[in-house]
C-alpha cells in the first residue's frame, strides 16, 4: 500500500491510552465491575504479511473488550471467523476465546476505534482520534491488497485515512472500489452484527458474496 509519504507512529495504542476521555471512563467502570475482562484498547490480530485487512467499527462489550482479540466472543465474530475459515483466511478452530489456537492466514483484523464505545457508537471525535493507529497499521503493512470495511464507519474511516473523497467511493454492500494509487481494493459489507443478521439486513450468503469477490481479487 502506497503510504510512503505518510508519517506514522505505533500501529497499536498503549493499553492505557488516555486520548478519549469518554472511552477511558467506560473502561475504568468496567474494570471495577468486570476485573477479569480485557477492558483496554484491542490490538490487531494478524498473520505475517497480510494481503487482506478487515476493518470493524469498535470492540463489542462482551466480545473483544472482554477477550482482548478482535471479534472474539460475540456473534459478529462467529460469522466473521466462520467465513474467514471457509475462505482460507484463517486456520484452526474458532472457539470464541483468544487461546483457541486460531491463526489468521494472509489476513489481519482491526477496528477503526480500538476501545469500547458506549452503545457501540463512537463519536466523530473518537473516530478521528483513533485514526492514526489505522493509518500506521496500513503504512506498516505494505502487503495489504484488499481491505474489507465492515459497515459505513469503517469504510469512511479508511477513505479518510487515505485522504480520499467519500463522495467518490460511496458505501454499498458488496461494493468494490479499486484504488490503484494505493495498490489496493476496498470492499464493503454491512457489519456482521447480530442486529444486522437478525433483521435480515445481512444474510450469510450476502456476506459470502463479499468474500467471493475478495478471493477473486486475491486468489
Ligand atoms: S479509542 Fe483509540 S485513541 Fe481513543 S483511547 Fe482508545 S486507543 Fe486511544
Amino acid at each position: 500500500m502506497n503510504l510512503q509519504n505518510k508519517t506514522h507512529g505505533p500501529v497499536d495504542p498503549p493499553l492505557d491510552c488516555p486520548a478519549c476521555p469518554r472511552l477511558v471512563e467506560l473502561r475504568e467502570e468496567l474494570k471495577a465491575t468486570h476485573p477479569d475482562w480485557h477492558n483496554a484498547p484491542v490490538i490487531s490480530f494478524t498473520s505475517e504479511k497480510p494481503r487482506l485487512l478487515v476493518i470493524g467499527l469498535a470492540p463489542g462489550m462482551k466480545g473483544a473488550n472482554c477477550t482482548g482479540r478482535p471479534f472474539t466472543g460475540d456473534y459478529a465474530g462467529d460469522l466473521l471467523y466462520k467465513t474467514m475459515l471457509d475462505y482460507g483466511f484463517a486456520e484452526g478452530t474458532y472457539l470464541a476465546r483468544p487461546d483457541d489456537g486460531l491463526q489468521l492466514r494472509d489476513a489481519m483484523i482491526t477496528n477503526a476505534v480500538r476501545c469500547l464505545p458506549p452503545q457501540n457508537k463512537p463519536t466523530g471525535a473518537e473516530i478521528k482520534t483513533c485514526r492514526p493507529y489505522l493509518l500506521s497499521t496500513l503504512a506498516a503493512n505494505p502487503s495489504i491488497r484488499a481491505v474489507l470495511a465492515l459497515g459505513r464507519i469503517a469504510h469512511e474511516t479508511f477513505l479518510t485515512a487515505l485522504e480520499l473523497k467519500r463522495s467518490a467511493f460511496p458505501f454499498a454492500h458488496c461494493a468494490e472500489h479499486n484504488l490503484p494509487d494505493h495498490g489496493t481494493t476496498l470492499f464493503d459489507s454491512y457489519h456482521c452484527s447480530r442486529y444486522n443478521t437478525n433483521t435480515g439486513r445481512l444474510t450469510e450468503d450476502m456476506f459470502r458474496s463479499v468474500f467471493d469477490k475478495i478471493r477473486n481479487k486475491i486468489p
